[in-house]
This record gives C-alpha cells, sequence and structure tokens, in this order.
C-alpha cells in the first residue's frame, strides 16, 4: 500500500504502518508448504534467539502479545495477591492492567519532565511492606533513568521489570534497553518498532526465570509427565507464523532504526523554531529509538493540542495525543495528583512516524503545523 493514498483526492498519512517489504512473504510461505504453523517451528526458535541477543541478554521466550509478556513476566517472579508494583502513571493501559491480573496493586507514580519517564525520585515515597517490583516503562523510545532505580530496587530488595514495548534497541549508557533490568518485556503488535501483527517477548539472563516462563507459557505441563500440569498455567505462546514475520523484521531492525533516527532529526530540525512546540527531550546518557515522534504543544502556540490535532486531520495527517495516565482512568482513579504526567498528557502529540515516510511528507507535515500557527 502506498502511504499517500489518494482518498476522496485526499491525501492520508497514517501515524504508523507495518513495512514488510523482506523475507516476510519467503519465510511465511515456508511455514505454510511445509505445516509448521502453529507454535513449534524452527522460526520461533530461531527469533527468540536473534532477539535476545540483540537485546544482549541470554534468554528470550515469545509471547502472544506483549500484554501476556508482562503478565508472564509478573508471574515468573511470583507476584500475586496483595503485592504491589510500582508502575508509572504516564503509559500504555496494559502495563499496568497486567499487574492487575496477578491479583497484585499498581502503585502510581508520577513523571518527570526531563526524560518524560517514571520520576525516580518519587519512586521511594511509594515503597510499602508489599512493594515486590517496579515496572519502568520505556515512553515513547526514551530510557528510562536506570542507575537510581537499581539502586532503588538494590536496597528495597525489589525486582525491576522493563516494559521495553516502545523501545526496541534504545540504550542506556551503551546497554539495551530490556537487558538491564531482571526482566525485559516487548511487544510486537502492528505499530511497535518491529512487528508480528500480534507478538511479544520477555527477555532476561537467569535461566531458573527463563525455564519458569517456559513452563507458564505452555498450560505449566511438567516436562517428565505428559497432562500432568502441577499448577495453573497458560497459553502464551506465539506462532510459528508469526515468528517467520518477526525474524524477517529482525533482518533489517538495524537499517530500520536509523531511518528511524534520520525522521527524527529531520522533525527536530523543521520543529525545532516553532515558538509553542517543545520536542521531546534527549538525556546525555540515552541513545533514544524514534518509536512515535513526539511533541508538547504549548499554551504559546496559540491551539490547544486537540485543535492542532483536528486541523492536520483535516489536512490528511493522522496524530495521536498522548496516553492518558492511568490514574485518570475509571478502573484505577485515585485522588493523589500527578501534575506532571497530566502535564503531558493534555500537551503530548504523536505525529507520522513510519519508516515509509518520505522527506518531503515530513516538510508537508512541518509546514501544516506552522501554517496553522500562522493562522492564530
Ligand atoms: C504496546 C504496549 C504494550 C502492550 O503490548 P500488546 O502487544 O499490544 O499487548 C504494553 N506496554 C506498552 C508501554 C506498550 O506500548
Amino acid at each position: 500500500m502506498d502511504k499517500i493514498e489518494k482518498k476522496n483526492k485526499k491525501i492520508f498519512i497514517p501515524i504508523a504502518e507495518p513495512v514488510l517489504k523482506g523475507n516476510e512473504l519467503k519465510y511465511i510461505s515456508n511455514c505454510i508448504k511445509t505445516g509448521w504453523i502453529s507454535s513449534q517451528g524452527k522460526y520461533v526458535i530461531e527469533f527468540e534467539k536473534i532477539f535476545s541477543r540483540f537485546c544482549g541478554s541470554s534468554y528470550g521466550v515469545s509471547t502472544s502479545n506483549g500484554t501476556m509478556a508482562l503478565h508472564l513476566a509478573l508471574k515468573t517472579l511470583g507476584i500475586g495477591l496483595d503485592d504491589e508494583v510500582i508502575v508509572p502513571t504516564l503509559t500504555f493501559v496494559a502495563t499496568a492492567n497486567a499487574v492487575v491480573y496477578t491479583g497484585a496493586k499498581p502503585i502510581f507514580v508520577d513523571s518527570e519532565t526531563s526524560t518524560w519517564n517514571m520520576d525516580p525520585k518519587k519512586i521511594e515515597e511509594k515503597i510499602t511492606n508489599k512493594t515486590k517490583a517496579i515496572i519502568v516503562v520505556h515512553l515513547y523510545g526514551h530510557p528510562c533513568d536506570m542507575d537510581p532505580i537499581l539502586d532503588i530496587a538494590k536496597r528495597y530488595k525489589l525486582y525491576v521489570i522493563e516494559d521495553s514495548a516502545q523501545a526496541h534497541g534504545a540504550r542506556y549508557k551503551g546497554r539495551r534497553v530490556g537487558s538491564i533490568g531482571d526482566i525485559g518485556c516487548f511487544s510486537f503488535y502492528g505499530n511497535k518498532i518491529i512487528t508480528t501483527g500480534e507478538g511479544g517477548m520477555i527477555v532476561t539472563d537467569n535461566s531458573e526465570w527463563y525455564k519458569r516462563s517456559c513452563f507458564l507459557r505452555d498450560h505449566s505441563m511438567s516436562k517428565e509427565r505428559r497432562y500432568y500440569h502441577p499448577e495453573i498455567g497458560y497459553n502464551y505462546r506465539l506462532t510459528n507464523v508469526q515468528a517467520a514475520i518477526g525474524l524477517a523484521q529482525m533482518e533489517r531492525l538495524n537499517s530500520m532504526l536509523s531511518k528511524r533516527e534520520k525522521i527524527n532529526n529531520l522533525y527536530d530540525h523543521l520543529l525545532c523554531n516553532v515558538k509553542g512546540i517543545s520536542l521531546q527531550p534527549h538525556a546525555e546518557w540515552a541513545d533514544q529509538v524514534c518509536w512515535l515522534y513526539s511533541i508538547l504543544v504549548e499554551k504559546d502556540f496559540g491551539f490547544l493540542r486537540d485543535e492542532l490535532m483536528m486541523r492536520l486531520n483535516k489536512k490528511g495527517i493522522d496524530t495521536r495525543p498522548f496516553f492518558i495516565p492511568m490514574h485518570m482512568l475509571p478502573p484505577y482513579k485515585t485522588s493523589h495528583d500527578f501534575p506532571v504526567a497530566e502535564g503531558l498528557s493534555e500537551k503530548g502529540l504523536n505525529l507520522p512516524s513510519s519508516i515509509a515516510l518520505k522527506d518531503r511528507e515530513i516538510k508537508f507535515i512541518c509546514d501544516t503545523i506552522k501554517k496553522i500557527k500562522r493562522k492564530n
């Protein structure tokens, strides 16, 4: 599909779209021809190996999606009823939902303006004797400041799970996200940095956790005795067909990441002098990746974020608002306030970020933003 679609003679630039122009079709055809379409097969094994190696982790366990990867990670670490898990309030809802699925309670932490991630300085005050883990989220491709978080985790004996669903390949002080904490979780949903349609993976260096998560993922069936299940397990497996797509995507991940970096740099260059537009911060210790290119629409832009979204939409430019903080959603409502996350959520806007974007399309998007501003 061509990215500028002549829909009713109008331009349409989508926020994201998968690009499947490598060996995807070839590998899927191989699954069909050989009959290996379910969750056993060479692509599953190969994809887990290549992806975990890319992250710098010893083991990879693929899952049916990123939410299940988070759930599996929490179950593997023994988190359950009455436990508490610290999570940022500004994230995609699945981060908190996975905690609730285990019977534990997510405890929210506000964001920091310098990375848009969970503020490490506000974690300690949320720790109780029920706290078992911290889930960090590398939001919009920018890694969290991991050192202070790892330090807190060590002092209070907490596990650290990295929800890296938006940051495949990002580095914190040289180390790939996902491999820094105890377990890293990834999503391969259609709009993520690489996709398998639906899919996910956990990565870890711990061989016990690796074995335990494989066991839980496959109905908790005993290795010694078929159909003997010593506990309640799950079916969270990825199929060989999905892994075939993932493996083909992995072959191009490095070039896709550099294309994303170019997109990010061109946007930054074209928008850095627009009054009222703030760019995503770049910490000096971070090698971030551009998942969805993100800006803040400040007061002095002249239009509110939602007004700008509407006007861009009329020009055929697809955008997304930032996530709504968890504490503002009905299942998670609390009386605490989280001013930084609320401010980011109100002003944040994601612009089209597909690797199929042409430079002229990025220029068109930025020119349109500038034109809208001038109308004010
Ligand atoms: C996409 C995403 C998930 C969930 O992944 P799915 O594959 O859609 O289940 C979890 N956490 C974050 C931060 C995400 O962006």
